[in-house]
C-alpha cells in the first residue's frame, strides 16, 4: 500500500522500552513503546523490557504489571524476561565497588541546596575531603566528558561543557543507586546496542555514553523520539496526571502513536486488530520518518 523504506538492517540489535513503574501507561510512553518495537521490530532484532524501579520513593503497586498489560493489549510482545532494577542491586554494587578499587569515586556530603547556591553545577568540592562512601552519596569522577554526539533523529546534540566535566553522583545521600549510573549497567548487561526512546532523556545521554566508555564498552546508537507535550516544554507524563491509555480503544490510540511516529495511518487501519496494526506497522516503520523535532503538541 506504501513502499517500504529500504535500508540493511542492523545486525543483532537488541533494543528496549524500560518504562518506571510510577504509574500507568500513558500516551507518550506508548509512543516510546510502539517507536522502539518497531524500530526492533524492522531490524529483526530483540526487544527487552525493562522495569526500572530503582527509585524506589516513586513506585506505584501494581504499576508495573499494569504496564504489562497494556503492552500486550497493544500486541507489543518483549523478547526474553522481563528485568527489574531492584532485583539487581548486587550487580550495580559490583560495578561501584570496580569504580572504587580504580579510585575514582568519593563520597559528597554537599546539599541540593549548596550547589544551587553554588551557582548550579557541582565543582568538586569534596573531591579532596576523604569523606566515607559507606554512608551517605557518591560522586565518580569525570574522565570521560562527553559534550557531543550524534542522534539517529535528532542529529548532533552539544552538551554544555562544564556540564560534561561535572563529577556526578552514582549513589544518592538516600543511599540509592542513581538512574544514571543503573542505566548504563542496564544497557551493557542487556548487551543493547540501539536505544530508542523519548527526547526527555537527551541531555542526560551525554553523560549515559561517557560512562559506558568509563566501563569500556560499545557505546548503543541513540534515537530520541520527539516528545508528546500537553502545551510546549510541558510533557505529557505520569507526574501531571496525564491519561491512562488503558480505557481508551486500542485502536485508535495506536493509530494516533502510528501517526506521531510518522507512519501513514490509512483509515481502514482501524478495522484490524491491534496485532495486525502492528504486524502492518512493523513493515511500514523507517526511523527516518519520523519528525525530526524535539516535542509535537497533541
Ligand atoms: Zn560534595
Amino acid at each position: 500500500m506504501y513502499p517500504t523504506a529500504v535500508s540493511a538492517p542492523m545486525r543483532n540489535y537488541r533494543g528496549r522500552f524500560a518504562p518506571s513503574p510510577s504509574g500507568p501507561l500513558h500516551f507518550g510512553s506508548l509512543v516510546a513503546a510502539v517507536g522502539s518495537f518497531l524500530d526492533a521490530k524492522i531490524n529483526q532484532g530483540k526487544w527487552l523490557v525493562r522495569i526500572e524501579d530503582i527509585d524506589t520513593t516513586r513506585i506505584v503497586k501494581g504499576a508495573d504489571s499494569d504496564i504489562l498489560h497494556t503492552l500486550e493489549r497493544f500486541a507489543l510482545h518483549w523478547d526474553e524476561e522481563v528485568v527489574y532494577q531492584t532485583q539487581r542491586l548486587n550487580l550495580y554494587q559490583s560495578y561501584v565497588d570496580s569504580l572504587l578499587s580504580k579510585q575514582l569515586v568519593y563520597g559528597c556530603r554537599c546539599t541540593r541546596k549548596q550547589i544551587k547556591a553554588a551557582g548550579g553545577l557541582y565543582l568538586g568540592h569534596c573531591k579532596h575531603l576523604n569523606h566515607n562512601i559507606e554512608h551517605g552519596a557518591i560522586r565518580l569522577m569525570q574522565c570521560h566528558a562527553t559534550n557531543q554526539f550524534t542522534d539517529l533523529i535528532q542529529g548532533q546534540i552539544n552538551i554544555d561543557d562544564a556540564l560534561a566535566k561535572e563529577d556526578y553522583l552514582i549513589k544518592r545521600s538516600d543511599g540509592l543507586f542513581a538512574y544514571q549510573l543503573v542505566v548504563v549497567i542496564d544497557d551493557i548487561e542487556q548487551q543493547i546496542n540501539r536505544v530508542v526512546r523519548g527526547a526527555d532523556l537527551i541531555n542526560p545521554t551525554a553523560r549515559q555514553i561517557s560512562l559506558f566508555k568509563q566501563f569500556d564498552n560499545a557505546v548503543p546508537q541513540y534515537a530520541h523520539l520527539p516528545l508528546a507535550v500537553a502545551e510546549p516544554g510541558f510533557k505529557l507524563s505520569k507526574q501531571n496526571h496525564a491519561q491512562s491509555i488503558a480505557n481508551q480503544h486500542p485502536q485508535q490510540t495506536l493509530m494516533q502513536a502510528l501517526a506521531f511516529l510518522g507512519l501513514p495511518t490509512p483509515p481502514q487501519l482501524l478495522d484490524l486488530t491491534t496485532e495486525q496494526m502492528i504486524g502492518w506497522a512493523t513493515e511500514h516503520f523507517s526511523l527516518s520518518r519520523v519528525p525530526k523535532v524535539a516535542e509535537i503538541q497533541i
